[in-house]
């Protein structure tokens, strides 16, 4: 079922999330819905407050084969190394803005069936993958933009790619 995405301003986006303490079929379901919802709206990645649930679960899709990854109470194991790119959020829609990130993470989280897995991204991966962690701690990208962009300048700037 595809969910209402909550857009800023609003209080659930600024909040730390609640770690998940069973995975039930509520987890479930809110994992298959915020994976419907993101297709819907066309992002890369949604994390739970984004659908109004303030749990620490977000998903990602990495790689141009576009791998989905579902992290459930995920923590960065490691960061390093730099990289500014340009990032935008479903939860603002028409804002884009350049974002300097580590450009390698790695991370540990629990999938759907409980399971305990590691992973290492890099570039925009790993951008990716730390975007939506930041959302589970209330962190907004708009806080570390320092460069913002028009949807226009962005347009221009796919045409000449
Ligand atoms: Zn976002």
């Amino acid at each position: 079922m595809i969910r209402e995405i909550v857009k800023h301003p609003a209080e659930i986006l600024t909040q730390v999330c609640k770690e998940v303490t069973e995975i039930n079929e509520e987890i479930i379901t809110l994992l298959d819905d915020m994976y419907e919802t993101m297709v819907e709206y066309d992002g890369m990645g949604i994390a739970a407050p984004q659908v109004n649930v303030p749990l620490r679960i977000a998903i990602v899709e990495l790689g141009e084969e576009r791998t989905l990854i579902e992290m459930i109470n995920p923590t960065v194991i490691e960061t390093s190394g730099s990289s500014v790119d340009i990032e935008g959020c479903l939860s603002f829609p028409g804002l884009y803005g350049e974002v300097e990130r580590p450009s390698y993470v790695k991370i540990e989280a629990h999938d759907r069936y409980g399971q305990v897995y590691q992973l290492e991204a890099v570039d925009y991966d790993a951008r990716c993958i730390l975007h939506e962690i930041d959302h589970l701690n209330g962190i907004l990208f708009d806080s570390k933009i320092t460069l913002v962009y028009t949807e226009e300048e962005l347009e221009e700037m796919f045409e000449e790619e």
